[in-house]
């Protein structure tokens, strides 16, 4: 038997948020400032709303249970996550522990968080990825309208996320034809939005990257990236060469695609500050990625990785 987990709603497209009837008496989660959200909220025309805009970049728990019991008693009818990534895990965890539903909008397109059971949640100063059918959003909006005028550096990271996630989720252990034929369509709209400089496609390749790889897995690449995050480089901007290795590793028939995006997108090498034998130990008890990598992996495939990664420029 194979099983996808999907949203219960996904409006996507041209004027999708603006078309979208809103809920009343909805708490709009956003990590943006109010002369942008302003604007946004304005087209997308919701009224009698609440907002909270204190949220940054990866949210902590404590954030979550701020914002709970800052509302409880409010008669809040739905949540409505609107921003980056991080807006929409912590619209995901407060719907798990509270019950209401959730209405996620991404504006910027690479995690597919919007099409996901995922969620990253920080834990005493750690982040950790959760996993729960609770996280699936009630509708899920996509809509181009949000992208101009996000900065370039954003977009190509989370174009590169977005690929590296279709790929590695194509090639995963867990993958099924459905979540295959999403993964695939996927990678040749990124494929094609990013060489071909159709920015305007990422949206929608992004949404069936989710929808792809939320029910597979990613793998390796994603395994060897952490350790550069946890090194202050943006996930995006680390898959570009970490996937781009564990590509060549696995034999996946993405490898010289991929490189070629990162190439477009001009990505340059990575550095790593801790030796690659203290890395590899931080990375192998990573099974959540490692189990589901088509072939494999072993400490040495890791150090060999992460060689080829920091001292041979895999997107040369
Ligand atoms: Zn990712």
């Amino acid at each position: 038997m194979w099983k996808i987990l999907v949203p219960k709603k996904i409006a996507y497209g041209e004027n999708a948020a603006k078309e979208f009837e809103y809920p009343e008496k909805s708490l709009i989660i956003t990590t943006t400032e109010s002369k942008i959200y302003e604007k946004w909220i304005e087209y997308m025309g919701i009224k009698n709303y609440e907002i909270y805009d204190k949220v940054t970049p990866d949210p902590a728990i404590e954030t979550i249970e701020k914002i709970k019991n800052e509302y409880e008693g409010k008669e809040i009818s739905h949540y409505i996550g609107l921003g980056g990534g991080s807006s929409l895990d912590v619209c995901k965890y407060l719907s798990k522990i509270t019950g209401i539903p959730k209405i996620l909008i991404p504006t910027t397109f690479g995690t597919g968080a919007e099409m996901t059971t995922y969620a990253v949640v920080s834990f005493n100063h750690k982040k950790k990825l959760l996993q729960d059918e609770a996280f699936l959003a009630d509708a899920a909006i996509i809509d181009p309208y949000f992208l101009p005028g996000t900065p370039f550096n954003i977009v190509r990271n989370s174009a590169c996320d977005a690929a590296a996630q279709a790929s590695e989720g194509f090639d995963s252990k867990l993958a099924n034809p459905l979540t295959k034929l999403f993964c695939k369509e996927a990678f040749d709209i990124l494929e094609n939005a990013i060489i071909n400089y159709k920015h305007e496609l990422l949206p929608y390749g992004a949404m069936l990257s989710g929808l792809g790889f939320g029910n597979s897995s990613t793998t390796l690449g994603h395994a060897l990236s952490y350790v550069f995050s946890n090194e202050g480089v943006p996930h995006g901007y680390s898959l570009s060469s970490c996937t781009t290795v564990a590509h060549k590793f696995n034999n996946s028939q993405y490898y010289e695609r991929f490189k070629r995006i990162c190439q477009k997108l001009k990505f340059e090498p990575l550095t790593l500050k801790q030796p690659l034998d203290q890395a590899a130990d931080v990375i192998m008890p990573d099974r959540g990625h490692l189990d589901n990598n088509p072939i494999e992996v072993t400490k040495q495939d890791i150090i060999k990785c992460l060689d080829q990664i920091v001292n041979n420029n895999p997107l040369a």
